[in-house]
């Protein structure tokens, strides 16, 4: 009896005695045989990767069969998985070296899984032998705004705290200043800043934010008159870091105005929010600062720079 039939079995088994619907029944046979969340090290996924045979599965009617990938039947991750599929986990993974690990956080058998290394997640398409970066919040099943740089869904973007939001705008400056160049106009208007400093408005932490992108991509204006860089230099610079403030400034007043709209009252008292000014250092869904569950934002020290208020 082959692997698949054993597993059909087991799983009508587990249909039998539970009632289960039979994917559901294959979730709960295959959590039977992982250790799901049990630490496997990277470097014994891939002895099994280059010594396990190739296992003939029976994926069901609905798959041609000639389009799915070549698998084995890991014991680490309790099912069949496409060779691909780990060896690319172990390309995305290379940074961290053998000794990394990775768990299974969940699995559906023949379909996809989720595996975390760390904070990472990647969902192994079973089926197409893809692997795909996940959102870092555990159990969500979106792909993060931008790859190894905002490494959240936008839902989940939107609970992070200012120290984290004020890391990631770093690492959009970073980037846009380097695809940018010498281009000054090219490192404005980058459509990822804009989902950062959405979700920065919603937290009351806009000047933080914008401030830990616009340094990265530009530079701290403050800096611009001691640094020697030519009259013509110095203009430009000053003012294509001004047009990207008034830009992110506009976006992060549309989203504040659209948020205390839509929450009408504060979330902690029942203070009107329309006739409240806008401060965009409060959650716009809150009065207050005193209102917000937490005191008001306290982002980490900026190791790159003193804590300096922008001038613009
Ligand atoms: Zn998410
Ligand atoms: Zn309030
Ligand atoms: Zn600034």
């Amino acid at each position: 009896m082959t692997q698949a039939r054993k597993r059909k079995m087991a799983t009508r088994a587990v249909q039998e005695a539970t009632g289960l619907r039979y994917t559901a029944a294959l979730r709960v046979e295959a959590a039977s045989r992982t250790a799901i969340g049990q630490p496997v090290p990277l470097s014994a996924l891939l002895a099994e990767c280059a010594t396990q045979p190739e296992a003939d599965v029976d994926w069901g009617e609905d798959v041609f069969t000639e389009y799915v990938p070549e698998v084995f039947e890991s014991a680490l991750l309790g099912g069949a998985v496409p060779y691909v599929s780990v060896l690319a986990l172990a390309g995305a993974l290379s940074a961290y070296g053998p000794r990394a690990e990775v768990r299974v956080e969940s699995l559906e058998p023949l379909w996809r899984a989720v595996v975390a290394s760390g904070r990472r997640r990647f969902r192994i398409g079973i089926l197409c032998g893809s692997v795909d970066e996940l959102c870092r919040a555990p159990g969500c099943p979106e792909m993060p705004v931008m790859n190894g740089i905002i490494e959240y869904c936008e839902g989940h973007l939107a609970t992070c705290n200012a120290h984290v939001l004020v890391g990631m705008a770093r690492h959009v400056g970073i980037d846009v200043s380097t695809d940018g160049g010498d281009d000054l106009e090219r490192r404005g208007g980058s459509p990822e800043a804009e989902i950062l400093i959405l979700a920065a408005s919603a937290r009351g932490a806009f000047a933080e934010v914008r401030d830990a992108f616009v340094h990265s991509a530009f530079m701290n204006p403050s800096d611009i008159d001691e640094l020697y860089m030519g009259e013509t230099a110095a203009i430009d610079m000053r003012h294509a870091i001004e047009r990207e403030e008034m830009r992110l400034l506009g976006l992060a007043r549309a989203e504040y105005q659209r948020i205390r709209k839509a929450a009408g009252t504060c979330r902690a008292c029942p203070q009107d929010l329309t006739y409240r000014h806008v401060d965009l250092q409060v959650p716009p869904d809150y009065y207050t600062a005193e209102c917000t569950p937490s005191a008001p934002s306290n982002p980490a020290p900026d190791p790159w720079e003193n804590a300096e208020k922008c001038p613009f």
